[in-house]
């Protein structure tokens, strides 16, 4: 910061020369004088002080001279460059030393620094870097004038209402595209076909193929109810395990299905198998596969798609002789799940 008592000791873009330098205060020369006795060059301020107190000249010691002021090394000293000494706030000014009172002048019209404090116009007592001032005295003093607190409400008025307008917009389109969603996703819902629930109706069809060739044969998934277990009949037409070769075999088979979480495990139901009997034209109950009777380890649980069943299902003969319906060459048995009861 300037000093008063003696040099300058501003922070320069270069470092001044040794010929700029008072021989006294060590600093850049501030209103440099030249003396009479020796030539040397020294502050106004601190060969001043030299003079009222009836001194010698500070490098010769001649006790007679007389000094003036040198307007070329004036002239120099002005043009050296120096940094604000707000840089450490922010401010990015450089210039001429001549130029710096100038720039940091606070009563100034042309505002130049930015971060010179300056008072409040107002008088509320506050002091602020000038590049906040305006908005303290239109925005916050308390001492602002009543006209320009009324234009300084307006102003957040108009921008309150423009935020609204933003805010409005912004919901009205959002609401627009929730509502165009809702409606494909109830479309989608009603569009989604029913499972099938008992009675379904299954035919094992080219059953006497299917018997020569080993097949298994497994129906298209349907529900124990609406919202109830997924499951489909998995027949053998040549018998499995103790029904090989003998016997028409069935079982069902608990798959993973989309109401699971909200159904009990594991899954202890009475499944109704009906066959058709082609010599009584009608359909006939054959047996119930009761899943409460499976054997612990063969239990259907939420996770694993357990079946259960009969391997002795039908006699082979006995499908021959009633249930099979002749089609030209071929030959279908029809299987009928008419309820399944829950415990
Ligand atoms: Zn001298
Ligand atoms: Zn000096
Ligand atoms: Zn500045
Ligand atoms: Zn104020």
């Amino acid at each position: 910061m300037a000093t008063f008592s003696g040099g300058y000791d501003n922070d320069f873009v270069d470092q001044p020369p040794k010929s700029l330098e008072c021989s006294i205060c060590l600093l850049t020369l501030r209103d440099p004088m030249v003396i009479s006795c020796c030539g040397s060059h020294f502050c106004e301020p601190c060969i001043g002080r030299i003079n009222t107190n009836r001194k010698p000249c500070p490098l010769c010691n001649s006790p007679d001279f007389t000094t003036f002021l040198h307007k070329g090394v004036a002239r120099e000293v002005n043009a050296l460059r120096v940094y604000c000494p707000k840089k450490a706030q922010g401010c990015d000014w450089q210039g001429e030393l001549g130029q710096m009172d100038h720039h940091l002048n606070p009563t100034a019209n042309y505002r130049v620094c930015g971060f010179v404090m300056v008072d409040c116009k107002y008088k509320c007592g506050g002091s602020f870097e000038r590049r906040v001032i305006d908005s303290h005295e239109t925005d916050d003093c308390a001492k602002r004038p009543i006209e320009v607190q009324v234009a300084f409400l307006a102003r957040r008025l108009e921008m309150l209402a423009t935020e609204n307008r933003e805010i409005r917009t912004k919901f009205e389109a959002e609401i627009i595209s929730l509502k165009a969603e809702n409606t494909s996703l109830k479309q989608e819902i009603e569009a989604r076909p029913l499972p099938p629930v008992p009675p379904f109706y299954f035919t094992i069809l080219n059953y006497e193929q299917s018997k020569k060739d080993n097949c298994l044969i497994t129906s298209p998934p349907f529900y124990s109810h609406l919202k109830g277990y997924k499951m489909r009949l998995q027949t053998f037409p040549n018998g499995d395990r103790t029904g090989q070769n003998t016997h028409l075999s069935l079982f069902v088979l608990i798959m993973r299905g989309e109401f699971d979480d909200t159904l009990q495990w594991p899954f202890t139901g009475r499944v109704t198998i009906d066959m058709y009997s082609e010599n009584l034209k009608q359909w006939t109950p054959i047996t119930v596969v009761d899943f409460k009777d499976s054997p612990v380890d063969r239990k259907c649980d939420r996770l694993t798609n357990g079946s259960w069943g009969y391997p002795q299902f039908l006699p082979q003969d006995q499908v021959a002789a009633e249930y099979m319906l002749k089609d030209g060459t071929y030959s279908h048995v029809r299987l009928r799940v008419n309820y399944v009861e829950l415990y």
